[in-house]
């Protein structure tokens, strides 16, 4: 082996390709991931696939096997496209989502959710203040309401239940990971510097609970403005003036809810990348699920899959130390603004009546 080759370090990405549309925008994920950090001159990445999901359990009766979930645990980082089917369901009526098992088992307690209008998008907002919305929602991943997750009890026909869980270790950290996350957005010169947990601390302890943690947290960034607001009031404003957010956190499932609001405020879920992050692996997948209506015609919009990819590139890179790395996230995710700004290509979710490809290929032209 040559000297060169000697310090290239190789990162491990373990690929889910998933369901519906998973497959279809997972391979044009690869390869613009692959084009664009094909000149970092210390990392080389490989990708290698595992088994996992709807289509997987109905062939096998595995939703997310051993093997793959120690794969997941030993890569360097994970990328997922989508899993789960309305069609393929466990026994108990429940879908198949093994990305929830995932961020429960390699505690991926903070799931990193940006909302940003990018010009050329569809935003649904008429105000001009819309094209300045760039801010971040932080959904907590692991337990809130979905701690409950296979384990909810019906009884007797008659009534059902399902528990809420916070614990203060997971808080604590959550919390600390908002703070963090807005001084270097302020230090960046892209956020305001102001911290909103987001929850219902008037009617449920469990979230006065979760806010009295926040507020405890808060006194260790006196640099920062740490303020509360309710899910609900909280819903209306991400519509009336969402240019006034900087990072918001928030319980999962109010997350998994406010997620997909600031989805539709990006103009499509199509355009929506997230991370779960944990204290030492990550996994990037975008917002939307598998969207079997349109699996296999190539009208998916592989955007927001390349959104989490330039995510991924930006957290190895700060992970690794590698600058190349983490201007390669920021070559790729421009070249998905160029696309959009430009308007010549765009799938049917925007308006258009590129596919799939073309809009990939189109990213990559712009890199
Ligand atoms: P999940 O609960 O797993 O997040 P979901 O039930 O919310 O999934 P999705 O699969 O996200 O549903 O699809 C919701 C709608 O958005 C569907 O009409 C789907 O076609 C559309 N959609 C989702 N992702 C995309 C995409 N990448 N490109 C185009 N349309 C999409």
């Amino acid at each position: 082996m040559n000297d060169v080759a000697a310090r290239v370090k190789n990162l491990d990405i373990a690929v889910f390709d998933g369901d519906g549309i998973g497959p279809e925008i997972m391979a044009p994920t690869i390869a613009l991931i692959q084009q664009v950090t094909s000149q970092v001159p210390d990392y080389a990445l490989s990708f290698r696939s595992h088994p996992a999901g709807a289509g997987h359990y109905a062939k096998t009766g595995q939703s997310l096997p051993a093997e793959s979930l120690t794969a997941a645990r030993k890569a360097d980082a994970i990328l997922l496209s989508a899993m789960g089917l309305p069609s393929i369901r466990y026994p108990n009526g429940t879908e198949i989502s093994p990305q929830i098992d995932l961020r429960m088992e390699l505690n991926l307690y903070a799931g990193v959710r940006p909302v940003t209008i990018f010009p050329g998008a569809p935003c649904p907002l008429g105000d001009p203040r819309a094209a300045t919305v760039d801010f971040v929602l932080i959904r907590e991943s692991t337990e809130g309401l979905f701690a409950s997750h296979g384990k909810g009890t019906i009884n007797g026909n008659e009534s059902a239940t399902e528990t809420l869980v916070i614990t203060r270790k997971v808080s604590e950290k959550l919390f600390d990971f908002a703070f963090k996350l807005a001084q270097r957005r302020k230090a960046a010169g892209r956020g305001k510097g102001v911290v909103t947990c987001v929850d219902k601390a008037n009617v449920f302890q469990a979230f006065a609970f979760f806010r009295s943690i926040f507020l405890e947290r808060a006194k260790a960034f006196p640099d920062l403005t740490a303020n509360s607001a309710y899910v609900d009031a909280t819903a209306l404003w991400m519509v009336e003036r969402p240019w006034t957010f900087d990072v918001l956190v928030t319980e999962n499932m109010f997350g998994d809810i406010l997620s997909d609001l600031g989805a539709g405020l990006m103009g499509s879920l199509g355009l929506a990348p997230s991370a779960d992050i944990g204290d030492d692996i990550a996994l990037f997948q975008p917002c939307h699920g598998s969207a079997p209506d349109i699996a296999g015609q190539g009208l998916a919009n592989p955007l927001a899959m390349i959104l989490s990819g330039a995510m991924m590139l930006d957290w190895l890179g700060h992970e690794n130390n590698s600058d190349g790395l983490i201007q390669s996230g920021k070559r790729l995710d421009d070249a998905v603004r160029a696309v959009l700004a430009e308007g010549r290509f765009r799938t049917r979710d925007i308006g258009g009546t590129s596919t799939t490809q073309q809009m990939a290929d189109a990213v990559a032209a712009h890199l």
